[in-house]
């Protein structure tokens, strides 16, 4: 069934006022204070294939340019993750193109670190204080004391420079701080980790399960069109979330858990399931080991006992495990993304891999699908020598035998003193904000602090600039060429990115950064190429594939297979046993618990309430927070309150909080926000409040976004290492609130 253009607006912009829109924001400029400017029209234009950066997710973009300006940006109806409609956040492109508070020159400190003060110079003599510093480094420490921390396509060029100079230590906070812990938990028990985008069907599910994640306001924009197809069609679901979110608007079960609880609501709804026998027995008789412990360990695991801890009434645990288990296999338990919140959270992605098996959707039309990689040959050359030493990221050896990825928080712990085998000295960041990423922040500051050398490679001037030694302003995605996409998909693609418009003031595309300061370095040669087409065609070349018509359409595609049974794709499981371990003897042996146990959480303390944060459809974190267009529909974040839980807290009985107050939250280590609006409603558990992340920069170049809404990642002070793959569990800090006073309101 085709997607029309409500549809997607109705999931998508449902606490967005509407502002979704499928092809495209017109170019509107809003200064400061100033009035719009009327949009100047597409006429004479031409239309650039490129892909989208306002988030990771990859969606074919079309920028529509007229001179030296893209007047607007819609969905490429021929790239299979956008098909033809952009997000929100997509839309919104031409205001980071346009946004006055970008980088526009090299800069190199001139103050205490921190500070915030620099002076503008040249290319060159940035570059060459970047080689001199890592020279010295490297002559001191060796070449594995420089990490890189990068997200995004162009990381490519950096990762090239890390491997000529000769360092091991790349990471992402997109792994241990974001969606490790499920794609551990679905190597343990299928054998192969989800990666993104993640191999699910939601177009053709009969019931979706969605245990935290809140699509439509988690806009990713494939999986969104899907979940309006499937709710278009009659599709059930199923939400799990302290917080009524907009998905939860739409589901036949709302599931308000008690934060902290929902490994005990899946061991109800498997004992529910498996008891009454409603789970696929022929799928795990062929597909599955472990049944046996696992029916024996969930025997107990009654909707009375999960109702006693979830907060969740027994019956509405029963019949919504019965409602899942009556779709099956196109019963789909989404596997979330940002799923580090408690440090048992491997232990929780594990339950809902095992719950995914016992429904047999693993394989099947509505449930996890077949991807695969379209095949494109790596750059033709030999590389450089291998790095002498190991990487770094995780201390003291032994520790989180799982972890598939470098730890970003492990780097982090690496450039203090005592914490590994040898310590990190220089730090180049691409295109990720490390202050508002990572959590524990006097860590965090503690390691910058320590730093011989930050080099900050970013479009705009965001908070972990105002830290670096050297800022280098690279130019947006809109004005550069760049190593294509290619992620998994159902029928393999790869996509191009490409300049649109010439890059702004002095800034230059990632790979000549990369490759300029390759050739300060001396190691110049291992990067070779001329410029970044002139790598993809390299690529390409490989194996005869077609520049011309990537460059023209954007996208080239791969063959066509079978995803699934019922195209006639075959179920292959890559464990040690070849079949789904429902009871996991890896897990046994390294003393972990084969099965998922529910552990209490421990509790906040009285008058305070648990801090949980998310996702607006108009913001991809702190990236998009200063885009004025993007402001105009979602201008700040504001703390989501139970309005009978305002009533009663203690120190407002005289005044009470009033829609749109502001206040402060003071965590459990004495931390204190940002004055933020309170949002005072029923839609969110009386025990925890939420806001969307991003917000609460402290850089003041960032005039809009500078001083707005409040931080959660400043208030995770706390946050609780999954032991199994390292990931920073941040749903574990508690705020209790003051009213802001009156010359901060
Ligand atoms: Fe861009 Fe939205 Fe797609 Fe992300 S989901 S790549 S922001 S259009």
């Amino acid at each position: 069934m085709a997607l029309t253009r409500r549809q997607f607006i109705q999931v998508g912009a449902a606490t967005a006022g509407g502002a979704a829109v499928a092809s495209g924001l017109p170019t509107r400029w809003w200064g400061l204070d100033g009035d719009p400017v009327p949009d100047p029209g597409t006429e004479g234009e031409k239309v650039v294939p490129t892909y989208c950066e306002l988030c990771f997710w990859g969606c074919g973009m079309l920028a529509h340019v007229q001179g030296d300006r893209v007047t607007k940006v819609t969905g490429n109806p021929a790239h299979p993750l956008s098909r033809g409609m952009l997000c929100p956040r997509g839309a919104g492109a031409t205001g980071l193109l346009d946004d006055p508070d970008r980088l526009q020159r090299p800069m190199i400190r001139r103050a205490k670190r921190g500070e915030d003060v620099f002076e503008e110079v040249s290319w060159d003599a940035a570059l060459s204080e970047v080689a001199e510093k890592l020279q010295q480094v490297k002559a001191r420490h060796g070449a594995e004391a420089l990490a890189l921390f990068t997200h995004g396509s162009g990381g490519t060029w950096f990762k090239a420079l890390m491997k000529a100079w000769g360092s091991p230590n790349i990471g992402a906070p997109s792994y241990a701080q974001c969606r490790g812990p499920r794609e551990a938990a679905f190597q343990l028990t299928f054998g192969a980790p989800l990666g993104s985008p993640e191999p699910i069907d939601i177009a053709n599910a009969r019931c979706i399960t969605l245990i935290g994640s809140h699509l439509g306001e988690n806009m990713h924009n494939t999986q969104v069109q899907e979940l309006a197809e499937a709710i278009g069609r009659g599709a059930d679901l199923v939400v799990v979330d302290p917080r009524f979110s907009v998905a939860a608007s739409k589901a036949r079960y709302w599931l308000p858990v008690k934060p902290g609880t929902d490994i005990a609501l899946l061991l109800a709804w498997l004992h529910v399931i498996i008891g009454e026998e409603r789970h696929d027995a022929a799928w795990v008789a062929a597909h599955a080991t472990g049944f046996d412990e696992l029916k024996a360990h969930v025997a107990d695991k009654t909707p009375a006992w999960a109702a006693e801890i979830t907060g969740v009434p027994a019956q509405q645990i029963a019949d919504s495990a019965r409602l899942i288990a009556s779709a099956r296999p196109a019963s789909l338990i989404h596997p979330g993304r940002h799923v580090v919140w408690y440090g048992d959270d491997t232990q929780r992605e594990r339950a809902m891999a095992i719950l995914a098996a016992v429904l047999g959707s693993w394989g099947h039309r509505g449930g996890y699908l077949k991807q695969d990689r379209f095949p494109l040959a790596g750059y033709p050359h030999g590389g450089a020598p291998p790095p002498t030493r190991p990487k770094v990221d995780r201390p003291k050896g032994g520790k989180y035998p799982l972890a598939g990825e470098v730890l970003a928080s492990g780097l982090c712990d690496a450039t203090r003193p005592g914490q590994t085998l040898y310590e990190l000295q220089a730090w180049l960041v691409y295109g990720c904000n490390l202050i508002q990423a990572m959590p524990g922040r006097p860590q965090l500051l503690e390691s910058i602090q320590k730093l011989e050398l930050l080099v900050a490679v970013d479009v705009l001037p965001s908070e972990i600039c105002g830290f670096a030694d050297v800022v280098l302003p690279e130019c947006t995605f809109l004005e550069r060429d760049d190593d294509a996409w290619n992620g998994p998909w159902r029928r393999p693609f790869i996509a191009a990115r490409q300049a649109a418009v010439p890059p702004r003031h002095d800034t230059k595309p990632g790979w000549w950064i990369a490759k300029a300061l390759a050739d300060k370095l001396g190691v110049g040669d291992h990067l070779p190429w001329k410029d970044a087409n002139d790598y993809l065609q390299a690529r390409l070349a490989v194996k005869g594939q077609s520049w011309e018509e990537l460059s023209r359409t954007g996208v080239l595609l791969g063959k066509e297979v079978p995803t699934c049974v019922e195209d006639g794709a075959e179920i292959e499981l890559e464990t040690s046993s070849g079949k789904a371990e429902l009871y996991s003897k890896e897990l046994e042996e390294l003393d972990f618990e084969p099965l998922p146990v529910y552990h209490p959480q421990e509790e906040g303390p009285p008058g305070s309430f648990r801090l949980l944060s998310g996702r607006s459809p108009l913001h991809t974190f702190g990236r998009t927070v200063n885009n004025r267009l993007l402001a105009q529909p979602f201008p700040e974040n504001a703390v989501w309150l139970n309005a009978d839980a305002a009533r009663a807290l203690p120190g407002f009985e005289r005044t009470p909080l009033v829609e749109g107050d502001k206040v402060v939250l003071i965590n459990q280590d004495g931390v204190r926000s940002t004055p933020v609006k309170v949002k005072l409603t029923q839609r969110i558990r009386p025990d925890c409040v939420y806001m969307v992340h991003g917000w609460g920069q402290n850089a003041k170049r960032l005039r809009y976004a500078h001083g707005r809404g409040a931080s959660d990642s400043q208030l995770t002070t706390r946050f609780k290492v999954d032991p199994i793959m390292g990931g920073t569990g941040m749903n574990v800090n508690f705020v209790r609130l003051e009213r802001a006073a009156r010359e901060q309101a």
